[in-house]
C-alpha cells in the first residue's frame, strides 16, 4: 500500500470513527442525502426526569426514540422537552431546555433544539428565552402548550413573550384552539408562527386553514388529527400554498409515518411534497438563524 493509499484508508477510518462517536453524518455523500431527508417540525423527546407524553411507553429512552424515527425515515427534527412543557417552576423548564441542548449536541446535524417556557413568572420566562437564543443557539420557541400548565395567550404576559420572540427573530410554535389561533394571527402580524394540528372535524379544519391562508406570517403543521382524511392535505396546500404547510409528527405521542405517507401519496407535485417534508422547515430555521 502506497503512502497515499495508507493516508486515504486512515482518513476514511477517522471519518467513520468520528461519525460513530458523534452519531451524525459526516461524509459528503451522506450530507448531500441528509439535505433532502425528512425534517420533522414537532418532536417531544423522552425527558431525563421520566416525563414523557407517550400514552403507553414503548420508546422511553433517547436511543429508542431515535431508532423509532429511523424506522419511519425521519432523519432530522426540531426537539423540545416535555419537562419544560410540564414545568412547575422556572427551574423545571431550564432543566428541560438544557437537556434539549445536550441532545442537540449529541445528535448534531440531526436535531435542532427548541426552547419551551411557561409565562407564570414572566421575568424568568423572558430571561430563559434570551438564554436559549443567545447561549444555547435555539431559534425555535415551542411547542407552547397553554393547557398543560393553565395559562392564556390573550394576556399582557404572553404579549411580552410574543414580542421578545419576534425581536429575537425566533419561530413560535403554538398549540391553540381555533379561537386562540385567530387571536394570535390577528394580533401579532410580525411574529413568525407555526400552528400545529389541522383540527378534529371539517368545520374546525376549514377554519384553521382559512386563518393561516389569510395571515402570511403563519404556517400550518400537519401533526395530530385531520391529515388522515384523504384530501385535507391537498385542501391545505390549495388554500394556503405549499410554502406554509409543514410536516410535523408530534412523536412521541403520535406516529410519524402516517403523516409522511399521506403527504407522499397526496395529489401534489414533487416540489410541493418536498417543501412540506423538509424545505419549508429548513427555510424557516435558516431565516431565523440569519436574523
Ligand atoms: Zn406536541
Amino acid at each position: 500500500m502506497s503512502y497515499i493509499e495508507r493516508r486515504e484508508v486512515l482518513s476514511a477510518g477517522l471519518v467513520s470513527l468520528a461519525s460513530f462517536i458523534i452519531g451524525g453524518p459526516l461524509t459528503p455523500k451522506v450530507a448531500a442525502e441528509s439535505r433532502r431527508s425528512i425534517f420533522d417540525a414537532h418532536l417531544h423527546i423522552p425527558s431525563d426526569n421520566g416525563e414523557n407524553f407517550q400514552w403507553n411507553l414503548v420508546t422511553p429512552t433517547m436511543p429508542e426514540f431515535v431508532a423509532y424515527l429511523d424506522k419511519c425515515g425521519v432523519k432530522r427534527g426540531v426537539i423540545s422537552s416535555s419537562w419544560s412543557n410540564k414545568a412547575k417552576s422556572p427551574e423545571d423548564y431550564r432543566n428541560g431546555n438544557n437537556e434539549v441542548a445536550k441532545y442537540s449536541e449529541r445528535y448534531k446535524g440531526r436535531f435542532r433544539g427548541s426552547c419551551v417556557i411557561t409565562p407564570h413568572r414572566i421575568d424568568d420566562a423572558l430571561s430563559e428565552i434570551e438564554r436559549c437564543r443567545k447561549e444555547l443557539g435555539f431559534v425555535w420557541l415551542g411547542e407552547c402548550c397553554n393547557y398543560m400548565t393553565g395559562y392564556k395567550y390573550d394576556t399582557p404576559e404572553w404579549t411580552q413573550v410574543m414580542k421578545l420572540a419576534t425581536e429575537l427573530n425566533m419561530v413560535l410554535q403554538i398549540h391553540t384552539t381555533t379561537a386562540e389561533m385567530r387571536y394570535l394571527a390577528e394580533n401579532f402580524p410580525n411574529a413568525t408562527i407555526v400552528f400545529p394540528h389541522l383540527g378534529s372535524n371539517l368545520k374546525d379544519i376549514s377554519e384553521r386553514i382559512e386563518i393561516v391562508a389569510r395571515h402570511k406570517n403563519t404556517h400550518l403543521e400537519l401533526s395530530g388529527s385531520g391529515h388522515e382524511r384523504v384530501g385535507i392535505v391537498e385542501k391545505a396546500v390549495n388554500e394556503i400554498g405549499a410554502d406554509r404547510v409543514l410536516y410535523g409528527s408530534d412523536f412521541t405521542i403520535n406516529e410519524p409515518s402516517g403523516v409522511i405517507m399521506r403527504v407522499k401519496n397526496a395529489f401534489l407535485t414533487k416540489e410541493e411534497r418536498d417543501k412540506i417534508l423538509f424545505g419549508n422547515l429548513e427555510r424557516l430555521l435558516a431565516k431565523a438563524a440569519a436574523g
